[in-house]
């Protein structure tokens, strides 16, 4: 391991960064992860970049700014160890047999993820105008806009992924011009369109892109933005923050610049690179209700109204209101996916109404344990969406590493994760109050085309919560883990 002076890195963009360091080491041996200038200038929610694939959302950029690491080069030479190879082997061609005829695999690989676009828009599970609606009415017309202007052709984060979900993407003309690069995603798009009311995918494109250059989480970014014009929409952001930019709905010049405002901490930017929890404390009057925010990590685009159990997800995400971390409730409750787990106590979805509350709170303990082992296992969680289950999860491991696993033990895994992860937090001051949703997330939207539907709102969250908190053996009242609860999972 080796340290070297990266006072030439400076200020330089991701893609920068990436080839001066590339271009410092022997050719073609090393993986590169840096932070952009958004971590040196310590956004809160900037990112690590590993080219355009990022490690987003909870501000890890910012922690390696904070510390003057601008980036990491990694290179191997050996191979991992395998206990039964042959098996290994076999459960592996099984796994990727699986993957490959699998109908989301197929429509990941031809759609990318962001051909969820119209289907969320129509189900009522794209947040729209900063919460205020779940549906817009132009999903559909923009993933055409998109697949006629932007589209390029499908990626894979490394060679031998089966799905290859990834979008190169371009803006070929105009005032939005943006080089072929890796993007495209659902939340990115969905949250530079619908969370602003923006029409021009092109805009979005662009935005998404220098989020990517500036190493800054295009989720957060975006809402941060929203935020802002809702703010200044009812008066209340100091008119000298907004210096001459036209903070307004729909308003697709101004996010580009918005992005290097936040990324390099320039005037309202300096604001919102703090997040909107923290923006709406400086601002106050009223601002709080403009920041959707679950322990200060801003919403992504799935919407817990079109599907109840998600509410729960994001309220007691260990990291707050996030996508990856794990928001499977969705696709549970609407989506009608079980990634092998009714076999483990799940309740079969079909049998249950998305609308309904009753009930949801208990199921997402499950929905969590299940879905954080890609994490745990450091594997990509899609593979689970294209029908990899844990059960395939704990034959790879045990071939691997000749130690006997099986799904109820990596559950159990899971569970310590999940649980420690609670400890964690509560250490740090978190507690029950911040388990909530914010109430525009619970209320029922004031446009489009779930507006005159009142089981859309959220109408007993508590309820819900005390059901998730005794599923997970935590006081009903509190949230804390019980001393039993710990005992059973081997955590003193
Ligand atoms: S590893 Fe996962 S995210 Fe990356 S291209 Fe494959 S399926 Fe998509």
């Amino acid at each position: 391991m080796e340290f070297r002076s990266a006072s030439h890195l400076v200020g330089k963009t991701v893609s920068e960064k990436r080839s001066m360091i590339e271009n410092d080491l022997p050719a073609g041996r090393f993986s590169v992860a840096c932070i952009g200038p958004a971590g040196e200038n310590l956004v809160r929610f900037a990112n690590v970049m590993f080219q355009d694939r990022a490690a987003g959302r909870g501000g890890a950029g910012a922690v390696l700014g904070a510390k003057n690491m601008l980036g990491i080069a990694v290179s191997g030479s050996k191979r991992v160890d395998e206990a039964d190879s042959p098996q290994l082997k076999e459960v592996l061609r099984n796994a990727f047999q699986t993957i490959k005829n699998d109908p989301v695999s197929i429509g990941f690989k031809e759609n990318g993820t962001i051909g969820d676009i119209p289907s969320s828009n129509d189900g009522g599970d794209w947040p729209t105008k900063n919460w205020q609606s779940n549906s817009w009415g132009k999903g559909a017309v923009l993933f055409d806009r998109y697949n006629e202007h932007n589209f390029i052709k499908p990626y894979g984060c490394y060679r031998g992924c089966t799905i290859s979900c990834g979008r190169k993407v371009h803006v070929g003309e105009g005032p939005f011009k943006t080089p072929e690069h890796g993007g495209a995603e659902y939340e990115s798009i969905s949250c530079f369109t619908a969370f602003v009311l923006n029409e021009d995918m092109d805009a979005a494109v662009h935005s998404t892109y220098l989020c990517n250059e500036f190493g800054i989480d295009t989720i957060s970014t975006a809402s941060a933005i929203a935020f802002a014009i809702e703010s200044a929409e009812n008066g209340i952001l100091p008119e000298q923050l907004e210096g001459g930019l036209h903070l307004r709905w729909g308003e697709a010049a101004s996010l580009p610049v918005l992005v290097k405002m936040i990324a390099r901490r320039e005037g309202v930017g300096d604001l919102l690179a703090d997040g909107v929890r923290q923006a709406a404390k400086q601002i106050g009057h009223g601002a709080e209700a403009f920041a959707i925010h679950v322990k200060g990590l801003e919403g992504p685009a799935h919407d817990p109204r079109s599907g109840k159990a998600l509410a729960i997800s994001y309220g007691t995400g260990n990291r707050g209101m996030c996508h990856i971390h794990p928001v499977e409730a969705m696709a549970w409750d609407s989506g009608k996916m079980t990634w092998g787990l009714t076999d483990y106590g799940l309740t079969d979805p079909d049998t249950v109404d998305r609308w309904a509350e009753e009930g949801k709170g208990k199921e997402v303990k499950l929905l969590q344990d299940g879905l954080s082992l890609p994490d745990i296992l450091g594997t990509c969680k899609f593979f689970m969406y294209a029908g990899i289950t844990i059960d395939h999860w704990a034959a790879m491991l045990s071939a691997l590493t000749g130690i006997d696993f099986d799904g109820k033990r990596l559950l159990e895994i899971s569970e310590r994760v999940y649980n420690l992860q609670r400890l964690f937090n509560l250490r740090e001051g978190l507690s029950k109050a911040d388990d909530m949703v914010p109430q525009r997330v619970c209320s029922q939207p004031a446009f489009g085309k779930y507006q005159n539907s009142p089981e859309c709102a959220i109408h007993d969250y508590q309820k819900m919560l005390r059901e998730y908190y005794i599923a997970r053996g935590w006081d009903p009242e509190t949230g804390i883990p019980t001393k039993d609860t710990l005992r059973r999972l081997g955590i003193s």
